[in-house]
């Protein structure tokens, strides 16, 4: 029995590890990008109305994601858990999401977020190539020989929403609409991160050692609330509110609050407060964004992904890291 959520930007593994643990636990994928795709596909009229808004990197319509979703989660496979993989997306989506799992009875467990960081991501997601018969995930930097999938020797393609000028969008969407669900689930203490940078088996392993029962708690708990109480001291500091005397107290007033908060949030979700700070931040991070995502998509397309293999690596570090250089200035 396992319901969890994985959170993270485009790029951050995310459908690929949800693979490997959905194999392991014996419980699905449901990955709302697969399952608007398909949509797509199959040009139902729900996946006609999505296309666009997927094609320009933004969000498809919460009613649209919903509806798929909820017909997923109900179907006989999920009733014993699931891997959510993309949703919920926003805080609106997340408000719902708890909603209905209240409804079938499925309150979450876990939320693991794939940590990654932006330069990553973009040399991920513009040097991606999927196998258009099974779906098969590659990069340019590691294609198989002949350029065919290894796997079932199908077409590779790149997704139209991986293209150059649709990434920054995309990881612009992430940093606005769902990276503040992160401060959410951290509140209701669900959340637990995960460094998804390394070898995918590294990765996989951390994702399991996190899914595991705590030592200690391993014989009767099995819902993470208790979790929530002790995790959320952590975020506390963050707010302005508690003035420090003892920890003891502080512990005590942050629990508190946190549990006050874990029980506003089962009916709506925690709403994003962005500060000034953050905001100028934010959109320093997202021009940084931008511009990396256009190098690094410029250099995958001129190179000829199977001669210039190393090439295109080096370009896609270099820009990375101007990119990086270019972020530390403007923060100064
Ligand atoms: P990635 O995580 O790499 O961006 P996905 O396959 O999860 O890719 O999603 C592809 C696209 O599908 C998104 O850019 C968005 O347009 C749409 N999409 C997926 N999940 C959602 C969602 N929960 N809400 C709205 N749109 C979504």
């Amino acid at each position: 029995m396992m319901r969890i959520v994985l959170l993270g930007a485009p790029g951050s593994g995310k459908g690929t590890q949800a693979q490997r643990l959905q194999a392991k636990f014996a419980v699905p994928q449901v990955s709302s990008g697969d399952l608007l795709r398909n949509a797509v596909a199959r040009r139902t009229e729900l996946g006609l109305k999505a296309a666009a808004a997927m094609e320009a990197g933004q969000l498809v319509s919460d009613e649209i994601v919903l509806g798929l979703i909820r017909e997923r989660l109900r179907q006989p496979d999920a009733k014993d858990g699931f891997i959510l993989d993309g949703f919920p997306r926003n805080s609106d989506q997340a408000t719902a999401l708890s909603k209905l799992l209240e409804e079938i009875g499925q309150p979450l467990q876990t939320v693991l977020l794939m940590d990654v960081k932006t330069n990553s991501l973009i040399h991920r997601i513009a040097g991606r190539r999927v196998c258009r018969s099974c779906g098969k995930v590659f990069n340019i930097s590691h294609l198989p020989e002949g350029g065919k999938c290894d796997n079932c020797g199908g077409e590779l393609y790149q997704r139209p929403d991986d293209k150059e000028e649709v990434i920054a969008k995309r990881l612009e969407v992430y940093q606005s609409q769902t990276k503040p669900l992160i401060e959410h689930y951290k509140q209701l203490g669900l959340l637990k991160v995960i460094k998804g940078e390394g070898a995918l088996d590294d990765v996989t392993k951390r994702m399991e050692t996190a899914l595991a029962p705590a030592p200690a708690e391993a014989p009767t708990k099995k819902v993470a609330k208790p979790a929530a109480v002790k995790e959320a001291p952590a975020a506390a500091p963050a707010k302005p509110a508690a003035p420090a005397k003892k920890k003891a107290s502080k512990k005590k007033a942050a629990t508190k609050k946190a549990a006050k908060k874990q029980a506003a949030a089962k009916t709506k979700a925690v709403p994003v407060k962005v500060t000034k700070k953050k905001a100028s931040k934010k959109k320093a991070a997202t021009k940084a964004v931008k511009k990396a995502a256009q190098k690094v998509a410029k250099k995958s397309a001129k190179k000829a992904p199977a001669k210039k293999k190393v090439a295109a690596k080096k370009g896609v570090k270099k820009s990375a890291k101007k990119a990086a250089k270019k972020k530390a200035a403007k923060k100064k």
